[in-house]
């Protein structure tokens, strides 16, 4: 499943590709500020 990310930091949004379920505990590191932040939390959009 293809999500979209938004990070909380530099509000840049960036491809996430999940390969399952998305847990409280799944971080992504941002590919522009480089800041880790919570997938779930950051969801914009499901595709
Ligand atoms: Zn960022």
């Amino acid at each position: 499943m293809m999500l979209l990310l938004k990070c909380p930091k530099c509000k840049n949004r960036m491809k996430y590709n999940s390969t399952g379920l998305i847990s409280e505990k799944n971080k992504k590191r941002c590919v522009y500020c480089g800041h880790s932040y919570k997938v779930r939390e950051s969801i914009v959009q499901k595709s």
